[in-house]
């Protein structure tokens, strides 16, 4: 690892101040960016540790669910406003990493941790998000994890994160701060495809930090739920996965929330899944008709091709355990 100053402001203001000087980089948990600057993936000069900042706190009132971006991802797990209100982000953090991991590291860090593409991991590589202009060799190499929605030339990485997508597909949105003032964005637009530019990968600007997570009342949250298909069933990251909320009345499905994860370039709402499911009844026929929507669009490679099918499985799965339906 390369020799870096280090400092750890107790003001959010100076913290991103701070941060908006060339190669610095913020740290909390560490469980993303030693690790890439051990691989010399990322070489900051300066981290601002954001630890002693008062970006902490989990409170739910009228207004929704408010996560300081500190808060650490057991934390949250194990809160009972969360596992009562908003079961599919609970379930979502606890199928993350390691347990070890997640009393490391923070919601907002969560958020921002980078692909595990190995290409992205290994210098030696040539990877346009790591090194833009350099080429992608996922596209004809080592793609099995790879994603088929919101792919381009440029890039076909997943990206990894399970918590994003019980975020996204609750319309949750992040409060990012910087020296000159906050702005709320909502996650969905946070993210960015790749496009040309993979090496942008959400709407951060310089010096910019995530202060907090709102997630907006919706009180049928509490039937939620998230189901995570991966080759182990422990510190393995999506093959696919979906987060799902259903709001049922009788046999029919009132409102519907969904988002998936392990095939998109960032994590993937499904509006035409939800419309194709309200109004519907209650069954297994609306839930496959439903997720034959969710690959509109898809570009498979030769070794992820069983992504098609396995996320509409996926989704099929989980709405049926959400739903009860046997
Ligand atoms: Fe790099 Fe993206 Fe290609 Fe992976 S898929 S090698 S991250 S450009």
């Amino acid at each position: 690892m390369r020799p870096f100053a280090y400092k750890s402001p107790s003001d959010v203001r100076e913290a991103a101040a701070g941060s908006a000087e060339d190669n610095t980089a913020f740290i909390a948990g560490g469980t993303t960016m030693i690790d890439l600057m051990k691989l010399e993936v990322l070489k900051p000069g300066q981290l601002v540790d954001l630890n002693n900042l008062p970006l902490r706190g989990i409170d739910l009132g009228s207004d929704g669910l408010r996560i300081g971006a500190l808060e650490k991802m057991s934390d949250v797990a194990a809160n009972p406003k969360v596992t009562t209100n908003y079961p599919v982000i609970s379930e979502a953090l606890l199928q993350s990493a390691s347990a070890q991991i997640r009393n490391m590291a923070s919601m907002g860090g969560n958020l921002l941790q980078r692909t595990r593409c190995g290409y992205f991991r290994d210098v030696n590589t040539p990877c346009n998000k790591r090194q833009p202009g350099s080429g992608c060799p996922a596209i004809e190499g080592e793609n099995r994890m790879h994603a088929i929605l919101g792919t381009s030339s440029s890039c076909i990485a997943t990206h990894p994160s399970d918590l994003a997508v019980a975020l996204v597909a609750l319309e949750a949105s992040i409060r990012l701060q910087s020296g000159n003032g906050s702005r709320d964005v909502k996650l969905d637009d946070f993210y960015l495809v790749p496009g040309d530019t993979p090496d942008m990968e959400n709407q951060l600007r310089p010096g910019e930090i995530i202060a907090e997570i709102h997630v907006p009342p919706l009180a049928w949250a509490n039937k939620s739920t998230y189901l995570k298909i991966r080759d182990r069933a422990s510190y393995e990251f999506a093959l696919t996965s979906a987060a799902v909320a259903l709001d049922v009345n009788g046999d029919k499905i009132r409102d519907a929330r969904i988002a998936v994860g392990g095939v998109g370039t960032k994590p993937w709402n499904l509006p035409k899944v939800r419309e194709a499911l309200i109004g519907n009844p209650l069954n297994q026929e609306t839930f496959e008709k439903a997720a034959k929507l969710a690959t509109d669009g898809a570009k498979p490679t030769k070794q992820n091709a069983y992504k098609v099918e396995l996320i509409q499985r996926t989704i099929i799965r989980t709405l049926m355990n959400l739903g009860g339906v046997a």
